[in-house]
């Protein structure tokens, strides 16, 4: 309850961000101070190994800040899931719908396959596009989900509704 409450009063609206009519989550003051980056981490590590992930895996780009440390913290790895033409080597990649066309987001074939537990961790879900994708490319990949972790969950967006199939029983966590 308290780590939730100073998690919450780190991270800053600003209003008509990226565009007109978005409130944007700004989490750079969480960032910036120490204490509350140090309990986010905390967290989130505690949350792998309640799950008992074997890998990492981090959004670009926000959720790499967040799921670097966090695999540190639990003593996993941490796979970059990055978007499309950023990784050198031999990739998996999965297309999304954006509101105005699509993205598509890559994985490194060789980091994820059987016998991993991946948790995949971002900042924000927001409609849950990426997340989504993020789950494709997992299991694709043959790797078990275990569950994906947020800091923030934009409720109203219902990204936990679109999530669900793709989740397949695993766990959603908002911090
Ligand atoms: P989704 O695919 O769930 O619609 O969007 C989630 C992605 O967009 C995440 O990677 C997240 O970083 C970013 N995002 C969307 N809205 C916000 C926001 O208000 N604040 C932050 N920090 N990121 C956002």
């Amino acid at each position: 309850r308290d780590d939730r409450d100073l998690l919450l009063s780190r991270i800053r609206d600003v209003a008509d961000y990226p565009k007109p009519g978005v409130m944007f989550k700004d989490i750079t003051p969480l960032l910036a101070d120490p204490e509350a980056f140090s309990a986010l981490t905390d967290a989130l590590a505690a949350l792998c190994e309640k799950h008992g992930a074997t890998k990492v895996v981090g959004l670009e780009a926000r959720g790499f800040i967040l799921a670097a440390p966090a695999a540190v913290r639990a003593g996993v790895g941490f796979i970059p899931v990055r978007k499309a033409g950023k990784l050198p080597g031999a990739t998996l990649g999965q297309a999304y719908e954006l509101e105005y066309g699509t993205a598509e987001i890559e994985v490194h074939a060789e980091d994820l396959g059987a016998g991993d537990r991946v948790l995949v961790i971002d900042d924000v879900l927001a409609t849950g596009g990426t997340a989504e994708a993020s789950l494709e490319l997992i299991r694709r990949a043959g790797a078990q989900v275990a569950g994906v972790a947020v800091l923030l969950e934009l409720g109203f967006l219902e990204g936990r509704s679109r999530l669900e199939p793709s989740l397949d029983g695993a766990p959603l966590e908002a911090l």
